[in-house]
């Protein structure tokens, strides 16, 4: 499972140990004012990334979000 499209542009071509990143999101989620704040995770290097999506976007991804929210 790819999460890049939530991960905003100057997340994605940060440098990482790898290729590339692969975001993950934790189980760190806040919501905020008419936001979802969900924190993701670089596989390869430990990244932490924090997307903020509106209440639509994080309804429509929600599922994927907390099903690999888990993997600790
Ligand atoms: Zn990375």
């Amino acid at each position: 499972m790819n999460f890049n499209h939530l991960l905003p542009r100057n997340e994605l071509i940060s440098k990482c140990v790898a290729d590339k990143h692969y975001f993950l999101p934790t189980s760190h989620i806040e919501a905020t004012l008419g936001y979802i704040a969900v924190r993701f995770r670089c596989k390869n290097c430990n990244r932490l990334a924090t997307v903020f999506l509106s209440e639509e976007e994080y309804r429509i991804n929600e599922n994927i979000i907390k099903k690999f929210g888990e993997i600790k």
